[in-house]
């Protein structure tokens, strides 16, 4: 039989609609040079498919160390981040203590949670989408819970929450994970508390820097910590082809990654500009490679009109306090063209 949890849970919903300019899942718009993929498939030649791959994924983790500046026994690696959600879920305190998670904000938190039936802690941002501090102690004080999950900067908002409203909660005695998903566009971190705390660790992926379809994630700890969060993961869960191309990926494609996260904060400031600048339009400065934004007219009429139009964003208004709002990813220059000027079109058809 299966668990009565399961009929309160939704599965994940991603955004699966056709069009032609995809900007709704924060991926970098750019795939990795031609010279790399032919470096790639010569590995990939090399493979063998029968074997099992590295279970420590050492030689991986050494080069992400290298890219992290962070010893190999602090790193633990998943398929995804959102993997190792999952596991900071399963490991941290046991299944009857909260987990607490400022909302809006990532749903794999909530989801993590929910799956394993733990009790959530859910505290809506302030208006201007930071930690409301005084009403998180207050539920801290009287629910309790002892894992807290913050994006940072936090998805879909764009921002980075205040690192002392952060720092407070955790001295009421909250192993506090910080995830860093978009760590390349902000240039904020808590690494050097993961490295010096028992009770601080961060997350990075490699999907928001051009290698989505790999699924790698990052976990940064002491290594106390990380040994002890090993023995929950899954023997092989990076596969042997992610590990083989992220590796050659991070040794000979450096410069192109760095080359397009620059090109994309670039954007994404001119971007913030112009939706600046739309009569009606409410944009929300962001850190990130996204921009949030609020128009008058419901999301899902904004949606469907952008997607008339060819052009793919995310519609954020089923989140707590982000009715009327949409979330688009930066592209390449003429993408984001192709989506403000279908913004502007859209929002005159509605009017
Ligand atoms: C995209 C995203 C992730 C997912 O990362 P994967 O490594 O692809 O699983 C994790 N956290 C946040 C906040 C994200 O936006």
């Amino acid at each position: 039989m299966l668990s009565k949890r399961l009929s309160r849970l939704k599965a994940y919903k991603t955004e699966t609609t056709e069009a032609k300019i995809r900007l709704s899942s924060n991926e970098l718009p750019y795939d990795i040079p031609g010279e790399l993929k032919t470096l790639i498939l010569e590995e990939l030649k090399k493979l063998q498919l029968n074997r099992y791959p590295d279970p420590h994924s050492q030689e991986l983790r050494e080069i992400i160390g290298d890219f992290f500046g962070v010893p190999p026994e602090n790193l633990m690696l998943g398929n995804g981040s959102d993997e190792l959600i999952y596991y900071l879920s399963i490991a941290v305190g046991e299944f009857e203590q909260g987990v607490y998670i400022p909302i809006p904000t990532f749903p794999m938190y909530e989801i993590s949670a929910d799956v394993l039936g733990r009790p959530k802690v859910c505290v809506q941002l302030g208006s201007d989408f930071d930690i409301n501090l005084e009403e998180s102690l207050r539920r801290l004080d009287s629910e309790g819970a002892v894992l807290a999950y913050y994006s940072y900067p936090n998805n879909p908002t764009g921002n980075l929450f205040t690192r002392e409203k952060i720092e407070r909660i955790r001295d009421r005695g909250l192993f506090t994970v910080v995830d860093e998903a978009y760590f390349h566009y902000s240039g904020e971190t808590f690494l050097k508390d993961a490295l010096e705390r028992e009770d601080t660790v961060v997350l990075r992926t490699l999907s928001k820097i051009g290698l989505a379809g790999l699924r790698v994630g990052v976990l940064i700890g002491r290594e106390e910590v990380v040994s002890e969060l090993n023995k929950v993961r899954l023997p092989f869960n990076v596969t042997l082809p992610s590990q083989v191309i992220a590796k050659v990926v991070l040794k000979e494609g450096m410069e192109f990654i760095e080359n397009a996260v620059k090109k994309v904060v670039d954007e994404r400031d001119r971007v913030f500009r112009e939706l600046k600048g739309m009569k009606g339009v409410k944009a929300y400065p962001s850190r990130a490679n996204f921009i949030l934004f609020r128009t008058p007219f419901p999301a899902s009429r904004v949606h469907s009109e952008l997607v008339k139009r060819n052009v793919l964003v995310r519609n954020m208004s089923y989140l707590p306090g982000l009715e009327g709002c949409l979330r688009v990813s930066i592209g390449k220059p003429e993408e984001n063209d192709a989506f403000l000027s279908a913004l502007e079109e859209s929002l005159k058809s509605l009017s």
